[in-house]
């Protein structure tokens, strides 16, 4: 399709039966919100539509277990899935579940269709059955060993060992997975799909008309169809789910792979009224992203009956994801191998853009791929902070510096080569990203968003404005070029020092005039850094928005590639850090975390207890000396002046967050706001307060203290305190609440 009027994004259903992991993100939900925010960015038409599958074996299994109803199960799992998925930036325009009235309206509807048109066959078998649960048992409810592979906990629809498609007639030694009985065999009727009849439809609109989809999926399609399809039950026996809609079918409910793929119809209806636009109106474009294992349903049944339907579009394209594994292993949730999203928005708080960053770069996109907490920590600390976040800080920093916080003026007559690679650069990767999102290869287009970051940290370098403004302000001076460089790069990993000078000295108006195009375009560059990040890190984005005090009107794709984006002599705000570094200790946490299967209970809330932690906590660190006490002596120092006075830079800020530091009884780890940023401090106030008491108050803080380590963190800063006579201490604060980032003197 070239110019689609429209499009519709679908990503897979989760199963309200447990909550996300990081495979469920990497796998459709990640890739599907980074397209539609490209997409909106790009200002098309766009409709992102997703849900809770809520029907389904594994739902009523889990109840059975728990000894709750399945409408139970689904209320705590829907809500779950559906915070996590907005807390980590999936923008749906609207996540909804498959237990709401218009879906079995809708899918019931979808069914009669198909009926009344005699699409279906009707068919008596011979069903398991397990007489002690008055069952029978298909899909997920029979238990055997698997006829390929020899796993012997295969399911009735599929070995998760081999991945074969299965059905339980072809299990070997077929137990009950509600009490472990052996079954028998008991006659029920259902209603069966044949879906040999759209073989010849399937293999020209699919294999013919859709070469361009990833090969993973196109062979995965072509294996089956040059496998030949079956006639596939369209029902089951179950209370649980949609009532199949005619008079002689007590106790019968629709497939739950004939109903799910459905919800994307029901919720698209609940979202719009002009629903039937993106449905039935030949260019849409209709985009599915899911799992490889949902591959078959929606690239051949769901298709199929689409096309038995008549009404409704086909998917254009199904760019489905291999699978992420954990640390070289398969993601298992019964063994609570997995990483749970709702885990990581507590234990990183802050940090979701990170995840994102982190999946994204290492997508399964084309093979099933590895997550590492070892490459997360890689990744956030020699990528994020040091290219990406340590070019766009170094900008800010030099601006405020060398250019009074404004954006300096362009000097086109004085132009370098340089100048304009960097200009050529920044169009192009425009056009690479462009054209890498549009054919799903989201792991390279964000390369080349963090390429160009990087390309932004050498052009500085070469640049080197701080060294040509030290000889402006003194031309006679030697210049010492470790510490000239006033955004202090040298606290930043991966920043190199220790360069040659490459520059010949510049005269006074020419030297300003290079200082304000590397400046200029550096802030050009950030703005459009910003534009083309937003699809994958909009947190960060909108941070970038925040510095350069404009609207998300900015963030326009069309502005990207462009360098007149922020005009000449607007101020512009103090920096922000964009990323923290992670620290060893946090990941060896992680890893432990994962390897004891501490929270053995993937539901809500399963947490490490401390106590688990220490073998994990092998203490490599130098003992670090105790944390200066705050100032509190009754005895008189030595008189000072007033300029080493003035050297202490005193801010008030707000802790945010406080927690207490392992293995330190006195420390407690603060986050402060500072107004312009976020620091951590570590401080010895522990004995003294709980860290829940002491979020929201304010205190001041010595902000230029240089960084120190304690127990392995970093502190930036220290918190004044008073100490009574006891020795008991008291923060040092102003009477009533002001502004961040206010200064004492
Ligand atoms: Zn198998």
């Amino acid at each position: 399709m070239i110019d689609p009027k429209r499009y519709l994004v679908t990503a897979a259903l989760p199963y309200a039966n447990g909550p996300v992991h990081i495979g469920h993100l990497a796998g459709c939900y990640l890739p599907a919100d980074i397209y539609v925010r490209y997409l909106r960015a790009q200002k098309r038409d766009v409709k992102f539509v997703g849900g809770s599958d809520e029907h389904g074996v594994p739902i009523t299994i889990r109840a059975l277990k728990e000894g709750i109803t399945p409408q139970q199960v689904v209320d705590r799992y829907h809500a779950l899935i559906k915070e996590s998925m907005g807390q980590m930036g999936i923008s749906f325009d609207i996540y909804s579940r498959t237990s709401n009235k218009v879906h079995h309206e809708t899918a019931s509807a979808f069914f009669k269709t198909l009926y009344d048109k005699g699409m279906f066959e009707e068919k008596e078998t011979e069903q398991y059955y397990d007489e002690s649960t008055q069952t029978f048992l298909a899909d997920r409810y029979i238990i055997g060993t698997c006829p390929v592979c020899g796993n012997p906990n295969a399911y009735g629809d599929q070995c998760e060992k081999c991945g074969s498609s299965l059905s339980p007639e072809q299990l070997i030694n077929p137990r009950s997975a509600l009490s472990d009985a052996v079954p028998v065999q008991k006659k029920t009727k259902h209603w069966y799909f044949p879906l040999q009849n759209y073989e010849p439809f399937l293999k020209e609109w699919l294999l013919e008309g859709h070469k361009e989809w990833k090969n993973n999926v196109y062979g995965q399609c072509k294996s089956w169809l040059d496998n030949g399809l079956h006639s596939r039950a369209m029902t089951r026996d179950s209370n649980w789910g949609i009532k199949v809609p005619l008079p002689d079918a007590e106790g019968k409910v629709l497939y739950v792979w004939f109903d799910a793929p459905i919800g994307y119809i029901s919720a698209t209806k609940e979202l719009t009224q002009n629903w039937a636009d993106y449905w039935c109106k030949d260019d849409t474009k209709l985009v599915h992203f899911i799992g490889k294992d949902n591959i078959v349903f929606h690239c051949i049944i769901f298709p199929a009956m689409l096309k038995a339907h008549g009404n409704f579009v086909l998917p254009e394209n199904v760019p489905a994801n291999e699978f992420l594994n954990i640390e070289g292993e398969k993601v298992s949730t019964s063994r609570n191998w997995a990483v749970w999203v709702h885990e990581y928005i507590k234990d990183f708080p802050g940090c979701e853009d990170v995840l994102r960053y982190v999946l994204c770069a290492n997508a399964p996109e084309t093979k099933d791929n590895d997550f590492t907490w070892k490459d997360f920590q890689d990744r956030n600390n020699s990528e994020l902070v040091s290219i990406f976040g340590n070019f766009v800080n170094r900008t800010w920093v030099l601006m405020h510096k060398l250019c009074g916080g404004k954006v300096p003026k362009l000097h086109e007559d004085i132009l370098d080569e340089k100048d304009k690679g960097l200009i050529e650069d920044i169009a192009k990767t425009k056009e690479k990203v462009e054209s890498l999102l549009e054919e799903f290869k989201f792991r390279d287009a964000l390369f080349e968003v963090i390429d160009l970051s990087r390309k932004g940290n050498k052009y500085m370098q070469e640049k080197e404005p701080w060294i040509v403004a030290k000889k402006l302000a003194s031309p006679n001076l030697p210049i010492h070029r470790e510490a000239s460089d006033p955004a202090n790069a040298e606290s930043l990993p991966g920043y190199e020092t220790a360069y040659p000078a490459k520059n010949p000295p510049l005269e006074g108006r020419e030297a300003q005039k290079s200082i304000d195009n590397c400046l200029h375009l550096c802030l050009q560059l950030t703005a459009n850094l910003a534009i083309l990040i937003n699809p994958f890190l909009p947190t960060t984005a909108g941070k970038m928005l925040g510095m350069m005090k404009v609207v998300d009107k900015m963030l326009d794709w069309k502005n990207a590639g462009k360098i007149n984006l922020l005009s000449v002599g607007y101020s512009l705000r103090e920096p922000q850090l964009l990323f923290r570094k992670i620290e060893s200790e946090e990941i060896s946490f992680q890893v432990e975390k994962l390897k004891s299967g501490a929270s053995l209970n993937p539901s809500i809330g399963g947490t490490l207890e401390p106590a688990k932690l220490e073998d994990s906590k092998k203490s490599t660190e130098t003992k670090n000396p105790p944390l200066p006490v705050p100032i509190n002596s009754g005895e008189g120092k030595e008189a000072i002046q007033f300029d080493d006075f003035a050297k202490i830079d005193l801010k008030v800020g707000t802790i945010v967050s406080a927690e207490k530091v392992e293995k330190a009884d006195k420390l407690l780890k603060l986050q402060i706001d500072l107004g312009f940023e976020v620091r951590t401090v570590v401080s010895g106030i522990a004995l003294d307060f709980k860290p829940e008491d002491i979020v929201g108050k304010q205190v001041v803080v010595v902000a230029n203290l240089a960084p120190r380590k304690m127990r392995g963190i970093e502190s930036n800063g220290m918190i004044l305190m008073a100490a009574d006579k006891a020795g008991k201490l008291h923060f040092v604060k102003p009477e009533t609440v002001i502004d961040n980032g206010s200064g004492v003197s």
